[in-house]
């Protein structure tokens, strides 16, 4: 590991204060410490964020509010998101493993970093990890990477089950910067690789996240998480499907689909979504979504398999959820 310079913030204008351009937050740290280990990231100061008072869960103006440092574990055992955002309290509980969840914060949660091979073994071409290189997973071994939202200088997948959560909860994050705090859209977090894979969200180096904003839309409360991994625990998802919405009068009326696994950064299916609003649900619709939800997927040779795989993984996630609703309200929405 390198050397590195170690400021415990106590309150968060001195985090923010402390923060530039070769810093790092920590928060749980059971990614940054990894990375700094393998020397994938190797940041001059180190800004320990764990003692700020920013991990309650508590009402907001727009829903539930969570601190960036309320613990995965914490969000997900939450009795009032599990009954009013349950894809999180899923997503969350399907992700990592318990001693994990007990230390990832919801801030390292999105900011976390690919867990591609070639970048993370320090010496492969990764444009990401060593911006000019290349990259090894083109012609390498790629079953895990992303089938879209690539570009011609990265495939790497986006790691995070919360942050697919989130997109399909419409979540705003709550940035403190230097000067003033601003909000970002979830949707508007994340970056294409395009030609600059190392630059992953909108958040300056001297950004702090603070909170998260759930919004109370009417989708939220019913809503699934499904993921399908090579084992059943402690595994990165192969495909993922946050699906929300709710039925009037025998329709769906909003609905949110993201995508996990399959995306270079967590995929809002917004095609797929405009196939179902309105529509009373059936077999018929459900394929011709999960199709929609595919749209543009451009796999290669060892990850072809995630285009049906995902495909499936929505239409499950749907169904899930429709039968959910049935017991839920007797079979009256329908
Ligand atoms: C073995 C293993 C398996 C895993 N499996 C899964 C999985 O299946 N699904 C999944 O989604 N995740 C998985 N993870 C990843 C895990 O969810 C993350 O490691 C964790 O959420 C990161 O949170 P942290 O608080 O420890 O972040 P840290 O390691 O402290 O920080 C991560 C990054 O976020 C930045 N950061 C942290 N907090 C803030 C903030 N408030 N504002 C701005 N920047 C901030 C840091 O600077 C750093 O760059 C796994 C991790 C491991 C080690």
């Amino acid at each position: 590991m390198q050397p590195f310079t170690y400021v415990r913030a106590r309150t968060v204008d001195e985090a923010v204060a402390a923060a530039g351009s070769d810093t790092r937050f920590v928060a749980g740290g059971t990614t940054l410490v990894d990375l700094m280990r393998l020397e994938v990231m190797t940041p001059r100061t180190i800004v320990d964020i764990s003692g700020l008072p920013l991990d309650a869960i508590e009402e907001g103006p727009t829903g539930l509010r969570v601190g960036a440092l309320a613990r995965n574990s914490a969000v997900a055992r939450d009795p009032r998101v599990r009954a009013r955002y349950p894809v999180l309290a899923q997503a969350l509980e399907s992700g990592a493993s318990p001693q994990l969840r007990n230390m990832a914060t919801v801030g390292g949660n999105l900011l976390q970093r690919t867990r591609c091979s070639y970048f993370r073994d320090g010496v492969s071409a990764c444009n990401k990890r060593a911006p000019g290189t290349g990259c090894a997973a083109f012609d390498g071994y790629h079953r895990m990477h992303a089938v879209l939202g690539g570009s011609e200088h990265c495939i790497a997948a986006h790691p995070s089950d919360m942050a697919v959560a989130l997109l399909a909860l419409d979540a705003i994050v709550h940035v403190r910067g230097p000067l003033a705090t601003r909000t970002v859209p979830i949707a508007d977090l994340f970056l294409l690789p395009k030609d600059t894979p190392h630059v992953e969200h909108t958040i300056g180096a001297n950004e702090l996240i603070v909170h998260v904003d759930l919004p109370a839309t009417p989708f939220a409360a019913h809503s699934r998480y499904v993921k399908v991994r090579d084992r059943s625990e402690f595994a990165f998802a192969l495909a993922s499907a946050a699906v929300a919405f709710e039925l009037r009068s025998g329709r769906v009326g909003e609905a949110r689909i993201a995508l996990g696994g399959v995306g270079t950064r967590p995929w809002r299916a917004r095609e797929a979504e405009a196939v179902l609003a309105g529509q009373p649900p059936s077999p018929e619709l459900v394929k011709k979504a999960s199709a929609a939800a595919l749209e543009g997927a451009r796999p290669r040779k060892d990850n072809a398999f995630k285009v049906e795989l995902a495909r499936r993984t929505v239409a499950r996630a749907f169904e899930e959820l429709l039968v959910a609703q049935d017991a839920k309200d007797g079979g009256g929405a329908r």
